[in-house]
């Protein structure tokens, strides 16, 4: 078959351990139809086939973002981002400019806050100092806390206190009304409501289906949200992602796309599992993953909270937080639950992901994983941990063994890229900085690696995070947990690809593979760590269409 596309002059690093390198790549019906030298593939090329000079840049398999939240990120292109302002006169500038540009708008969101933005904890009446006539909220970076001005708690109905499920909490001032912080999903979505996004917080927030169900005139709102999302993805080279929060609404929304042609990248959507929930509705995540299974929309998963953030000290941890004697938070699923809920999902046939985030909430995970392991025999489950930002030593090695994905975020590592190293450091106590934010510990002791950012809770450019994974910082008492650049690489594609079940159709580049691949402003093995974030995308195929061009 003459190929339509070769891509000619790289640097091609494969991931397939066969053939790690190649100068060129030829594409034909969406897939790899060869890699070789570029006397090979360049012979290939018929009157019809277009040919790409990378003038010697590296050529990669597109990249595999593994933990995102799409349709968040996507709405939240349109919220006003604070970029880490600090203080209230810089945010009020801000906010007072973003009001005057959107004086329709019923919710005045922001997102990039952060817990030090003033010097004493935020509250409504610091909020209100910066506007007091129009709802307006801010969410923190890790989007586990919302703050809130009056009126917002108002017209949210907050105000006065609301009952929330167990690690929800609307905090509560000692005169009985609401302080303004909002901690965890189900606190902050009726103020997420008031700016008409509700039904796209489902997915992370209760893990249900938005009802009555959206008109068309609704879907397609939303559907506009998901297509800036997927062509931000596209610039930063993202062709395939999971998506970490989800309902049949969001594989919905996606097939939508997919009919119109604008799906651009394959995405995996989860079942949301909820500690209220009763095994049987399961059922729904077994529905998902039969009437979505195709190269492009899948599920097959279910997605899981073991705790909170260590921030607001709501990840659940095996000792008590420094300077705060008893408290150490609580899994949000009590451990013999988790392991009958992981040994039910297990024997459905479904992987599993589980946020967990202090030590104590990983080891629970573990703990589950392996319980669903004796109960059902060793399948091909590649049940993974989300975040691991603490770690008893005595369980790095259980991933390896195991066979669990440690599906870390390198650029959440304070003082690696966006976040501060306090005062989350603090919180997690010097004591303790050896065990957090492993990466080459974990991948050392046998475990996957699966990276990615987390977007919209950071950055979602690939390159920032290869950067940053590269030359973050290592902690006093800690070993270096930078890993090399063809691991880094790794495990944006190939490592990505497997934690997802998605190897055998993308993360490598060799024939029959998806024609998923991404070329980069330069060659990636010359360019000292500190400057990759410097670099840029210059092309992004997937299933062998251009979806982007620098
Ligand atoms: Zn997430």
């Amino acid at each position: 078959m003459t190929p339509e596309m070769i891509l000619t002059n790289a640097r091609v690093l494969t991931m397939d351990p066969a053939r790690p390198r190649a100068e060129a790549v030829a594409v034909a019906a969406g897939r790899i139809a060869s890699v070789g030298s570029r006397a090979e593939i360049e012979a290939l090329a018929g009157p019809g086939t277009e040919v790409i000079d990378c003038n010697g840049a590296t050529l990669l398999p597109g990249f595999v973002e593994s933990h995102l939240h799409l349709v968040l990120g996507g709405a939240e292109l349109a919220h006003l981002h604070l970029h880490g302002l600090d203080g209230e006169a810089a945010l009020t500038r801000a906010f007072r400019d973003f009001a005057a540009k959107h004086p329709d708008r019923p919710l005045l969101m922001a997102q990039g806050g952060h817990y030090a933005m003033l010097d004493h904890p935020m509250t409504r009446h610091d909020l209100d100092r910066i506007l007091a006539d129009r709802p307006l909220a801010i969410t923190s970076h890790d989007h586990h806390t919302v703050w809130a001005n009056t009126a917002a708690l108002r017209a949210a109905g907050l105000l006065h206190g609301a009952s929330m499920p167990h690690g929800h909490e609307v905090v509560m001032g000692p005169d009985g009304t609401a302080t303004g912080e909002l901690r965890e999903f189900e606190a902050f979505a009726p103020v997420i409501a008031l700016g008409g996004e509700a039904r796209l917080n489902l997915g992370i927030a209760t893990g249900g289906e938005p009802s009555p169900w959206p008109s068309e005139t609704e879907q397609a709102i939303d559907r506009a949200k998901v297509t800036r999302g997927l062509a931000h993805a596209a610039r930063h080279g993202v062709t395939a992602m999971v998506n970490m929060d989800g309902n049949r609404y969001t594989l919905e929304l996606l097939r939508g796309l997919q009919k119109e042609g604008g799906l651009t990248a394959r995405v995996k959507v989860p079942f949301h599992f909820k500690p209220h929930m009763a095994l049987s509705e399961l059922d729904r995540a077994d529905a998902m993953s039969r009437d979505f299974d195709d190269d492009w929309l899948s599920c097959r998963f279910v997605k899981m909270f073991m705790d909170g953030v260590v921030d607001s000290r709501t990840a659940y941890m095996l000792n008590d937080y420094p300077g705060h004697p008893g408290h150490r938070a609580e899994p949000l699923f009590p451990p013999a639950r988790f392991n009958e809920i992981a040994t039910e999902i297990d024997r459905r046939g479904h992987q599993i992901a589980v946020h967990a985030i202090g030590d104590g909430a990983v080891r629970t995970t573990i703990d589950g994983y392996e319980a669903a392991r004796e109960a059902n025999g060793r399948r091909d489950s590649r049940h993974r941990i989300e975040h691991i930002e603490l770690i008893d030593r005595a369980d790095v090695p259980r991933l390896g063994a195991l066979g669990i994905t440690a599906s870390v975020q390198p650029v959440h590592a304070p003082g690696a890229m966006d976040f501060d190293m306090f005062p989350t450091l603090d919180v997690i106590g010097r004591n303790r900085w050896a065990d957090a934010y492993l990466c080459r510990d974990l991948a050392a002791a046998g475990a996957h690696l699966a990276f990615a950012s987390d977007w919209p809770v950071t950055d979602i450019s690939v390159l920032r995070g290869i950067g940053a994974a590269l030359t973050r910082p290592t902690y006093e008492g800690a070993a270096d947990q930078r890993v090399p650049l063809m691991d880094v690489l790794r495990a944006y594609t190939a490592g990505g690809a497997w934690a997802a079940h998605m190897d055998r159709l993308t993360g490598t580049l060799r024939p029959g593979m998806a024609a998923d691949l991404v070329v980069l402003s330069g060659d990636i093995e010359t360019v000292a760590p500190a400057e990759i974030s410097g670099m840029a995308v210059a092309l992004t195929v997937c299933g062998g269409r251009v979806t982007h061009r620098g």
